[in-house]
């Protein structure tokens, strides 16, 4: 969690320009707020990075993928391709705009393949959800050909991949919206927040009105303001804002210290028997924030959770028994259970999700172990980890083929 370990005084200026004129509402107030407009630092120091042309800061990462949705002209009856693997609140998202969510296979970049994509394309495919997870980054090439050549809306969820990219172009700027997240276990943390990234002036008009019930935010009195759309409060406060764009300024050096950690990691590893490590879409656009690592099986994987137990080996996940990244433990969805009744109640399941047949996920889910990389830890604390991760994985070959 590099965000939450740098965390300092540049945090708390940002947080105290806030505080003295008292002003925690981003929009408005001009002649009281001296000049002080965190989100909207919070929104360029992000464009810096992202180099998107439009940014959004919103409450959090879950808004900024259902405001992307929604902008993206993704709602009711509409089937949406999206992975197994990542974060439930991509599949809420797009269940709770009533869409629905059709589950493809993912690879070795721990992202949706080109050809599980289009394997999972029928007449009602609308758009595609891709996740980039990890960390790291889909195999875009591939996957951009089999959007366009199905006329497919994409939206991306990068919630876990900002700084990350793919031959020089942001995650979460292929599509048509992207979505990033700043929640406490991002590569850089607004305690809560999301930012929400669009090139197209249109799609970020409607997410701007979107996530302030409609708003227009033209002029500069809120009440007469007009209200194109419908939309709800995914507002950010200026407070979040404000780490945010404190902490969205240190991110260079977070993912150059991130990948130095990580190299060190791979190299000390890669004599281990039986780790190898996920692939990337471009092996030159990694945020660094995880050291994802494979052994040979679901079995042995799992052996390999123990030691690391039994060793007193922390920071890792193991996200095929995770409750909520795997879809093995999703049966609230598999089951729709829901407060009150939802599109997919009314129009059915595209899928039976209690009956998928998604076998190389399972696998490649199964395989996989990932740590969150540090960029603090010292040399020591580096060499002291990759000892005890390659001296656990020893014996849990050891012991799974005795
Ligand atoms: C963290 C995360 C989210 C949700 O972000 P919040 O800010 O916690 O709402 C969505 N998708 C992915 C892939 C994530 O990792």
């Amino acid at each position: 969690m590099p965000g939450t370990e740098l965390f300092g005084a540049e945090e708390r200026k940002e947080i105290e320009d806030v505080l003295s004129t008292g002003i925690m509402f981003r929009f408005n107030h001009d002649a009281q707020r001296n000049n002080i407009w965190k989100a909207k630092d919070f929104e360029e120091e992000t464009k810096k990075i992202t180099h998107a042309k439009y940014a959004l800061a919103v409450s959090n990462g879950s808004a900024a993928i259902m405001a992307a949705l929604a902008a993206a002209g993704i709602g009711t009856g509409d089937e949406v391709i999206c992975p197994p693997f990542t974060y439930i609140a991509t599949i809420e998202a797009i269940l709770m705009l009533g869409a629905l969510p059709v589950f493809a296979e993912i690879d070795e970049t721990l992202c949706l393949s080109a050809s599980g994509i289009k394997n999972a394309i029928t007449a009602k495919t609308k758009g595609v959800c891709l996740v980039h997870m990890c960390g790291g980054n889909a195999n875009m090439d591939e996957i951009m050909t089999v959007i366009n050549e199905h006329n497919l809306i994409l939206v991306e969820d990068a919630g876990q991949a900002f700084a990350a990219s793919y031959k020089g172009t942001a995650t979460g700027c292929f599509g048509k919206a992207g979505a990033y997240s700043f929640d406490f276990f991002k590569i850089a943390t607004a305690g809560e927040g999301g930012i929400f990234v669009t090139n197209d002036e249109t799609t970020f008009k409607l997410a701007d009105n979107f996530c302030d019930h409609g708003h227009d935010h033209q002029g500069n009195n809120r009440g007469m303001e007009n209200h194109p759309i419908i939309g709800f409060n995914f507002r950010i406060s200026e407070l979040h804002a404000a780490v945010g764009a404190a902490q969205t300024r240190k991110v260079p050096f977070i993912r150059a210290q991130n990948l130095k950690h990580k190299q060190f990691l791979q190299q000390h590893l890669s004599k281990t028997e039986g780790i190898s490590f996920a692939a990337l879409g471009d092996e030159n656009g990694d945020s660094g924030t995880f050291l994802n690592i494979f052994l040979p099986n679901t079995e042995i994987a799992m052996q390999t959770v123990d030691e690391f137990n039994k060793a007193g080996v922390s920071g890792f996940n193991y996200w095929y028994t995770n409750m909520y990244h795997f879809i093995n433990q999703w049966d609230h969805i598999k089951q729709l259970k829901t407060t009150s009744k939802l599109p997919i109640q009314i129009l059915g399941a595209p899928q039976d999700y209690s009956n998928l047949n998604l076998p190389k996920t399972q696998e490649v889910v199964g395989r996989l172990i990932s740590f969150g990389i540090r960029c603090t830890w010292t040399e020591d604390q580096l060499k002291e980890l990759a000892d005890k991760i390659s001296a656990c994985v020893t014996k849990a070959m050891q012991t799974v083929t005795a």
